[in-house]
């Protein structure tokens, strides 16, 4: 019989053991189309052709590892799993074919439903949910779309604001409003 304290993982910063592996975790990532992830082999390729890991902590191959390991605590509370940008450098590389930034997003879902969404995700969630934007538009870009010969404003929400309402009627159903803390009395 395996222990539960037998050692999984040795991080920086902790002891892995089998009681932190959350097999339901594990079948999520599997169930949501990222079953590819049961062929890696730890090649490293993702992690070299990832232009955030150069620049950040954030290291793709390990956060693949820890997945497939089902330690669901241990990589929703990783705060790099937030500084993929979704490129797909990584995925047209990988040797295996695996969908790997379909991974990350899972695994950023389910960061999100247990309260660990980055700061600067969840501003971005507030504009979008304000706005109908992630990035709002400004005066300078606004003279720029004109003098290359665009509408100053984009055919979006900013041009249709009516459409805000919808977007709205979506983040409230999906209960995204929830997750970024919004406030709809005060905004
Ligand atoms: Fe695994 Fe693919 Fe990354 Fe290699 S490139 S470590 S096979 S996910
Ligand atoms: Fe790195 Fe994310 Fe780009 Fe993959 S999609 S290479 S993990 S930044």
């Amino acid at each position: 019989e395996r222990s539960e304290s037998m050692t999984l993982l040795q991080t920086d910063e902790n002891l892995i053991t089998r009681a932190d592996v959350d097999e339901d975790f594990k079948q999520s990532i599997m169930d949501a189309g990222a079953e590819s992830v049961a062929v890696c082999f730890q090649c490293g390729t993702c992690t070299g052709a990832c232009p955030s890991g150069r620049r950040t902590p954030y290291r793709i191959r390990g956060v693949v590892r820890r997945a497939v390991m089902g330690l669901k605590e241990d990589v929703i509370s990783d705060d790099s799993i937030w500084m993929c940008t979704t490129c797909y450098e990584c995925q047209e590389r990988c040797p295996r074919g695996i969908k790997i930034v379909d991974i990350v997003k899972i695994i950023r879902n389910q960061a999100a439903a247990a309260g660990y969404m980055a700061p600067a995700h969840k501003m971005t969630g507030l504009f979008v949910t304000k706005t109908g934007h992630g990035v709002p538009i400004n005066d300078a870009t606004m003279a720029l779309r004109k003098s290359v010969g665009l509408d100053e404003l984009p055919p979006t929400t900013h041009q249709f604001p009516e459409a805000l309402e919808e977007v709205q009627t979506i983040i409230k159903a999906t209960g995204f409003d929830n997750l970024i803390g919004y406030n709809w009395e005060t905004g």
